[in-house]
């Protein structure tokens, strides 16, 4: 192994937005959790913002043995210059061993630029941690080869070792209102002329609804069967009768009827609901791969041989644009009754 030495403790970046820390890094934490006692090390928690305090907080309710924060006017807008500038300041001064960030819109942009910058690798989009026996490394799992096989990835030659996890594959643990653990304040100034961005507008509305799917626990999914962005609106309808969120298959969204933040898969969100309903969806190894957490899927399809029904717990072979009203109407009747 190359020199390895003095690199030590599980690092778990915290993203935050508008003072509170994003699900993310507390679900990285769980994650982190586990490899840090594997170790039998430190789970450090890194936070970089302004006016950090609450997420500091969070942090430590979510498991951080320790936290690193950095608390400062010019962090209170994320831009990937003084955010990566901070991040290797405090990777060169500690050393960590292992470091893991959100795989968000903002640390799909740091991570690179970081491990980069450290000189080490990077691991993107993983979807299981785990320590290797034989070498101690992190092995990080990924879908390779258009995700018809799981690949085991180490990083033997270098320190950090890093990776980044999409929201949703890890679930959080349940908090600790209140614990209190160490936090290392460090104050690191931006040099001037290093930040090349300027925001001129932010447009949230986007964001907010691909959080929602995240979180959702219902969620009805529409794919290539649907037909048009039209008939999305039977999609909607059902959702809407259930409570739930709106999503689509990479096809949908290839097609333009729906945004790609509302797309489920290898290369969309990962999601956990309890509910999924898969409607007009072949059930492609690459849409399973963001929706097989899903506690109970439906699915509705006129193909009995669609292998969508081999992942599904219950199915409906039919056309979806005569399967959707009736069972939008009758949930509907059923949620009125006392
Ligand atoms: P199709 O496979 O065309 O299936 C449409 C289904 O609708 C069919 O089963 C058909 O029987 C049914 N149908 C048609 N009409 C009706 C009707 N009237 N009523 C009921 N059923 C009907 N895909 C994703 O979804 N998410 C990803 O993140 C993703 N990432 C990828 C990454 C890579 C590297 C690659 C190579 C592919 C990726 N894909 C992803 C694409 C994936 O392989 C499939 O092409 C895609 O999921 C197919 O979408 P679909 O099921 O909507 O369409």
């Amino acid at each position: 192994m190359a020199n390895c030495d003095g690199y030590q403790n599980v690092w778990v970046y915290i993203e935050s937005e508008d003072g509170a820390a994003k699900s993310v890094g507390l679900e990285l934490l769980a994650a982190g959790k586990r490899l840090a006692s594997g170790l039998r090390q430190k789970l450090v928690a890194v936070v970089i913002g302004a006016d950090v305090g609450a997420v500091v907080q969070q942090a430590a309710s979510y498991g951080a043995d320790e936290v690193v924060a950095v608390d400062g006017a010019a962090y209170r807008r994320y831009t990937a210059e003084a955010f990566v500038y901070a991040f290797e300041t405090l990777a060169r001064k500690y050393k960590p061993s292992v470091i893991l960030i959100g795989a968000t819109s903002n640390g799909r942009e740091m991570a690179p630029r970081l491990s980069c910058r450290l000189a080490t690798g990077l691991t993107a989009d993983c979807t299981a941690l785990d320590i290797d026996a034989q070498s101690g490394c992190v092995a990080w799992t990924r879908p390779a080869f258009g995700g018809n096989l799981m690949a085991a990835i180490l990083c033997p030659e270098s320190r950090p070792q890093m990776g980044t996890v999409r929201p949703g594959v890890f679930k959080k643990a349940a908090p600790v209102l209140g614990k209190g653990v160490p936090v290392m304040r460090e104050d690191i100034a931006v040099p001037s002329g290093i930040i090349k961005t300027e925001l001129v507008e932010a447009v949230t509305a986007a964001a907010r609804e691909a959080v929602n799917l995240e979180d959702a626990a219902i969620i009805v999914a529409g794919g290539r069967g649907v037909g048009s962005a039209e008939n999305f609106s039977y999609i909607r309808d059902l959702a809407e009768a259930l409570g739930g969120a709106v999503a689509a298959s990479r096809a949908a969204v290839d097609a333009g009827w729906l945004d790609h933040v509302y797309q489920v898969g290898q290369t969309g969100k990962t999601v956990q609901p309890a509910l999924y309903v898969a409607c007009g969806i072949s059930g492609a190894v690459q849409h399973l791969a963001g929706m097989s957490a899903a506690r109970a899927v439906v699915a509705v399809n006129n193909d009995p041989d669609a292998p969508i029904f081999a992942a599904a717990d219950y199915g409906i072979v039919g056309n979806l644009f005569e399967v959707i009203p009736p069972l939008a109407r009758e949930i509907r009747r059923m949620s009125v009754c006392p």
